[in-house]
């Protein structure tokens, strides 16, 4: 009989205590009933709280649950690497512990990568119930000017949730840069998708780990590690305000010539320089957050720290 295909399903935890042993059940009982071997990668990304006790417990019960601990919290996109890293099935999920990402669409998302049009199958949520209006408004916002002024592809209301073959999960691994957004890596590095659309779940228990200021720089940096439309943007600002005050400086020019006419107002000059400065400093901040990106990319930091793991893997990368 040949080998079963085994399927890996990455699961970045950060204080998920309340709801791991929930998700693990439910995941559980979905792939028994698929027709796969399985192993579920639990990344416990520096929690606080019994996470990583849990983990241990499961990983004793049941052979098939390896998991990574990290050193301190590095971030979901961290814990999705190491996953990534770290996956052997032939098949890779990533899903959220919180169970915002329904199992009980594993099994129609393998039968379509089985079919063999697709490389990958990616969810989006279609509805953001249970959302704050305002953070609803705010992220549509986002999607549609990234998909503007970048090459990643990037899909309102896509979720990391996707099932994916081994060559895109070799891709993914390849992309080792520092600076990691997740869903503009899955853009851009290709491959087949096909989007499953599915209505907004809302988390179990626990809380979210993201408020406003944490999802706008997340969008920020999406932004500045997809896109060098903002650094253009200063050059364009610079050439607009060169022609306009040369234009300007003719006409002040000639019309002291013609009508002799000195040009008063204190008042107004002072705005101006305020103006430009203003905008001088606004154009360095846009750079300097590309030299800050730049910077932590050469001082090639690794992106995780593995201090405890039942499997025997590479601690740090
Ligand atoms: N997460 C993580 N590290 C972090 C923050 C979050 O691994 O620093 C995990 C978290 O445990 C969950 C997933 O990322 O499994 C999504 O987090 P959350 O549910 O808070 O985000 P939301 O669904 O509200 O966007
Ligand atoms: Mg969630």
């Amino acid at each position: 009989m040949p080998n079963k295909e085994t399927i890996s399903i990455i699961v970045p935890c950060y204080n998920e205590q309340e709801v791991l042993p929930v998700f693990y059940t439910k995941v559980k009982k979905v792939l028994n009933t698929m027709d796969v071997d399985y192993e579920i990668l639990l990344v416990n990304d520096g929690s606080k709280d019994g996470t990583l006790d849990c983990m241990r417990e499961l990983s004793k019960k049941d052979e098939r649950v390896v998991y990574l601990s990290f050193s301190r919290n590095f971030g979901k996109e961290s814990a999705m690497y190491a996953g990534f890293c770290n996956a052997t099935g032939d098949y890779v999920a990533v899903m959220d512990a919180d169970l915002q990402d329904p199992p009980s669409l594993l099994p129609q998302m393998i039968d379509i990568l089985r079919s063999g049009e697709y490389d990958s199958v990616a969810t989006r949520r279609v509805s953001r119930a249970g959302e704050p209006h305002i953070r609803s408004w705010f992220a549509r916002q986002f999607y549609k000017l990234i998909n503007k002024i970048s090459d990643a592809d990037i899909v309102d209301g896509a979720r990391d949730f996707r099932l994916m073959k081994r060559p895109m999960v070799d891709a993914i691994v390849e992309m080792c840069e520092y600076n990691r957004f997740s869903k503009g890596i899955f853009g851009w590095i290709g491959f087949r998708t096909k989007w499953l659309p599915f209505e907004n779940v809302e988390r179990v228990a626990g809380e979210t780990k993201w408020n406003f200021w944490g999802l706008l720089k997340y969008a920020i940096d999406g932004i500045i590690n997809f896109s060098q439309a903002p650094l253009s943007l200063a050059s364009w600002f610079g050439l607009g305000m060169t022609v306009f005050s040369f234009t300007m400086l003719l006409v002040v020019f000639f019309r002291k010539l013609i009508f002799g006419d000195p040009v008063a107002g204190w008042a107004s000059t002072v705005c101006v320089i305020i103006f430009i400065g203003g905008i001088q400093m606004f154009c360095l901040g846009i750079i300097g957050q590309y030299l800050a990106k730049t910077y932590m990319e050469v001082k090639k930091r690794p992106h995780y720290i593995i201090a405890e793991s039942n499997r025997n893997t590479n601690k740090i990368k």
